[in-house]
């Protein structure tokens, strides 16, 4: 490996970095991450921080999880690599569809189809989405609904469905057909309303009065994350989703949730879904199914979805990866699940999550920096910044970044997404760990004030 120097000079220099610009990488270096330990990570210089993020919302089981790195080099010595397209398929791939299968079995799930990621696990299922209409007789069932501040990832469906518009407007014209609802997003909403409950009504009244103006019949499906993570952790009121479901139901429209950072525990439940009580008729999934050690991911499919697939002998799939059910992909999700159920994660998953929520909340008395806290459920958790408490207005970056560098200095790596200082860390971390990471952020914002 090239000394660090070397690595520091062509860091930004030389390689583009997602979400940023290549001149702010230039000018202000990322981090280099070179080790880790359990939940903690280890930068070039030497200094370990627990790791607040969780990789990006990903590494459930730390960066330690040894079943899971032994199946990986299993794997790898017997079979690296063999296609899953037309004609071939291998061992660890069906048998993780069996255990995905059964996992997400409470969920309405039935089938698996494996992608390398979460986009692309977007993709397929809008891609799906409108083929199971077309295959059914209702071609004209083309477009997509989503929430305002939703993300699904970077595919042109995908920010076409996106609900920010910085992931969008370089990248214009994006696909035609695809509606934004508002977000069941209490602290900013265009209603001005501040009650869960009632926001929920509003919002799905949106949701409806939309499908009327669109007319039923041209929309293929409603995609949304069960709590919005990457837009600043926003859970819904408990009625929304199941409002959102019997609406898609009512009207032939396929419900997508897309727990591309929900399944797999982080939210306290197995599932996004299963934490609102809704099946919907397809999962995104990715990010912890590996706990980000491979790239992968699965759709799952529910059985509606399934069965005009499998009835219909026409019903060929146009579409999937190279990587598609990956060996080695697969094995790392299979020892991953099993590790997230004999660790039963959901269990201090909720419990870290009280803490660091009821935490920020604390944080939040002391610190008029901090607008509004949301969480509660597992760990997911964001604190908003403002510049002014009465009107909101959002923190400047500058500021924000004192609060993140900190942090850092003061022994947790969080992650900045404009105003919002998101916590998304491995769920197998102890309480020491929590206690950690708000002592850091308590001196980040001290800092900042
Ligand atoms: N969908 C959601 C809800 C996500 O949070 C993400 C990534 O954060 C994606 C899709 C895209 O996943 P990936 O970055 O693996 O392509």
């Amino acid at each position: 490996m090239k000394d660090s120097n070397f690595l520091k000079e062509n860091n930004g220099r030389l390689m583009w970095h997602p979400m940023t610009s290549p001149k702010d990488s230039i000018d202000n270096p990322p981090k280099i991450i070179t080790g880790s330990k359990g939940v903690t990570i280890t930068d070039i210089d030497g200094h370990s921080v627990v790791d607040g993020v969780g990789g990006l919302w990903n590494v459930n089981l730390g960066y330690s999880c040894q079943p899971v790195k032994d199946a990986m080099a299993a794997q790898l010595d017997k079979l690296p690599y063999y296609s899953t397209f037309r004609g071939t398929s291998n061992d660890v791939a069906i048998e993780l569809s069996y255990e995905l299968s059964e996992f997400f079995e409470p969920d309405g799930m039935a089938r698996a189809f494996y992608t390398s990621g979460g986009s692309d696990s977007v993709e397929s299922a809008l891609r799906l989405a409108r083929q199971y209409h077309k295959l059914r007789g209702e071609a004209g069932r083309t477009k997509f609904l989503s929430l305002k501040k939703g993300y699904h990832g970077t595919h042109i469906g995908g920010a076409s469905v996106n609900g920010n518009a910085n992931f969008r407007t370089a990248y214009e014209p994006l696909l035609p057909g695809c509606y934004h609802i508002p977000a069941p997003y209490t602290y900013r909403n265009p209603f001005n309303e501040t009650d869960p409950e009632t926001l929920a009504q509003l919002c799905v009244q949106a949701l409806e009065d939309e499908i009327a103006f669109q007319g039923a019949g041209t929309i293929a499906a409603m995609i949304m994350e069960p709590i919005l993570g990457a837009g600043g952790v926003i859970p819904p009121h408990k009625s929304f989703a199941p409002m959102v479901q019997d609406i898609c139901n009512r009207h032939g429209i396929l419900l997508i949730t897309d727990e591309v950072i929900t399944a797999y525990g982080r939210t306290g439940a197995w599932s996004g879904a299963r934490l609102w009580g809704i099946q919907p008729d397809m999962m995104c999934t990715a990010k912890a199914i590996t706990n980000g050690y491979f790239p992968f991911g699965a759709l799952m499919l529910g059985h509606r979805v399934a069965e005009v697939f499998e009835n219909n002998p026409d019903a060929k799939i146009g579409h999937g990866y190279t990587y598609s059910g990956h060996p080695v992909g697969a094995a790392a999700a299979l020892a991953c699940l099993k590790e997230t159920k004999r660790l039963n994660v959901i269990e201090n998953a909720a419990a870290r999550g009280t803490q660091l929520f009821e935490g920020a909340q604390a944080l939040m008395a002391k610190y008029d920096i901090i607008g509004d806290v949301r969480g509660g459920h597992g760990l997911m958790t964001a604190l908003e910044m403002v510049s002014d408490r009465a009107t909101k207005k959002p923190i400047d970056a500058a500021t924000a970044q004192i609060v993140q560098d900190v942090t850092y200095e003061n022994g947790a790596m969080v992650r900045i997404s404009g105003p919002n200082l998101i916590l998304s860390p491995p769920l197998v971390m102890t309480q020491d760990d929590a206690t950690i990471i708000l002592t850091a952020i308590e001196a980040g914002f001290a800092a900042a004030t």
